[in-house]
């Protein structure tokens, strides 16, 4: 996807959104370089062997932010281009994530390099467990807690959990969420971040006044978390006319059948090619005018040069960080709601805490039960931001951003500065 050249990496990003919302706190002494810094940053070079024989040399990255409120809580991501930078910001995000939601875990993130589309299953099981081993100095049920992100998913948590397990010599399924079913998994997680995202919509359509059930929606990204808030979305009555992949868009102004595009795009890979759809590219959808936007794929998508083209009313990020700076302040302008990442798209890890809990109770939930807690959750972060964004006068991001860093700050107070 074509990104321009001057936007800010994520990390630049992440810290500008840190600054503009710590202009509204009171920070004690030396609180903002405490943090904005990450607090452990590990970097491996690993090989693995290819099914052709070769070595490779591949590199990952675990990064722990903040860990004041908890164990260290965030996913793992194979992307060509994960780097430090990218990687320092999703974890930062992940603190910030969690303490909006409010449960008790500080913020981790990592990922490897890698393009695991072309990879073999029996490639990627290597690298996973390979991986796993590298970074497990810094992990465990107590310590770091390892989940899905871009292109791993359960079966990834399973090698890892595994590979934990093995060198410990018993099973800990509570060093990774978003396990199998089979090995501790919870029910509710695989869909988990994309109906939170659908819960914040609608808490934000009440506000806003605005009828869900006429409305347009446009998603970008059918991953885990577009498939499943666009099937939320479809099922209330929504119409959902434009939804983009890596490889293309497809859009119809009648609506689309998700259920059925979830089916064409199991069969052939993509989005792109469903009946009865115009075909676009996969940033057009960002800019096709429709009630509410749904950025579900990857950061810094809307940006300081197409902002100014997004015609929706409601942007809601399933995905982290797909809004630079400058596209806030643009939507801001134009009087667009933004339900910023921190909060719309928590629900996964929100289902991962209950996962964790689960794990360490060895007692198993009803999907119900699931989807009553994520929704009362949801609804609570929602009612504290908003209410936050009333009284300082500003957007749902700063809101979120400074109810995050004052629940982050008031745990660092508590626990004092060690020694
Ligand atoms: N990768 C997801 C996120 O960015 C989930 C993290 C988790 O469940 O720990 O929120």
């Amino acid at each position: 996807m074509a990104v321009a050249q001057a936007v800010l990496s994520a990390y630049e990003n992440a810290l500008g959104q840190f600054d503009r919302a710590a202009r509204y706190i009171k920070l004690e002494a030396g609180m903002y370089d405490i943090l904005r810094a990450c607090k452990r940053e590990l970097t491996t070079h690993f090989p693995v062997r290819m099914d052709d024989g070769a070595i490779r040399v591949f590199t990952g990255y675990r990064i722990q932010h903040n860990l004041a409120r908890g164990p260290a809580k965030g996913g793992i991501r194979y992307y060509p281009k994960v780097n430090l930078d990218e990687v320092r910001a999703l974890a930062m995000w992940m603190t910030w994530k969690c303490a909006v939601v409010n449960i008790p875990f500080g913020g981790a993130k990592g990922g490897v390099a890698c393009d695991a589309k072309s990879m073999s299953l029996a490639e990627l099981e290597r690298l996973t467990r390979r991986f796993t081993s590298e970074i497990s100095l810094l992990l465990g049920p107590e310590r770091d807690i390892l989940a899905p992100d871009m292109y791993t998913n359960a079966q990834v948590m399973g090698w890892m959990m595994d590979t934990y397990s093995m060198n410990k010599g018993y099973s800990v399924p509570g060093v990774v969420t978003g396990k199998p079913l089979s090995i501790g998994g919870s029910r509710g997680r695989v869909d988990a971040t994309g109906r939170g995202c659908f819960y914040i919509i609608m808490e934000a359509a009440r506000v806003l006044d605005l009828d869900l059930l006429s409305s347009t929606v446009s998603v970008q990204g059918f991953g885990n978390a577009g498939i499943s808030v666009a099937s939320r979305m479809h099922e209330l009555g929504s119409k959902v006319i434009a939804v983009s992949d890596s490889s293309g868009g497809v859009i119809n102004q009648r609506g689309l059948n998700i259920r059925e595009l979830i089916r064409h795009k199991t069969e052939t890979g993509s989005v792109v090619g469903f009946p009865d759809t115009e075909s676009c590219s996969p940033t057009d959808v960002l800019e096709i005018p429709c009630d509410v936007l749904i950025p579900a794929a990857m950061e810094n998508q809307v940006t300081g040069d197409n902002a100014e083209r997004v015609r929706a009313k409601l942007v809601a990020e399933c995905a982290n960080g797909p809004l630079t700076l400058e596209a806030d302040d643009i939507l801001h302008e134009k009087g667009v709601f933004l339900l910023p990442d921190i909060l719309a798209n928590a629900g996964g890890v929100v289902v991962s805490y209950f996962e964790w809990v689960q794990n360490l109770q060895e007692l198993f939930w009803k999907e119900d039960h699931i989807h009553q807690q994520l929704r009362e959750i949801m609804s609570g972060a929602f009612a504290r931001v908003y209410e936050k964004a009333q009284l300082l006068d500003v957007d749902m991001r700063t809101a979120a951003m400074a109810v995050a860093i004052s629940t982050v700050q008031e745990a660092t107070m508590m626990r004092g500065i060690f020694p």
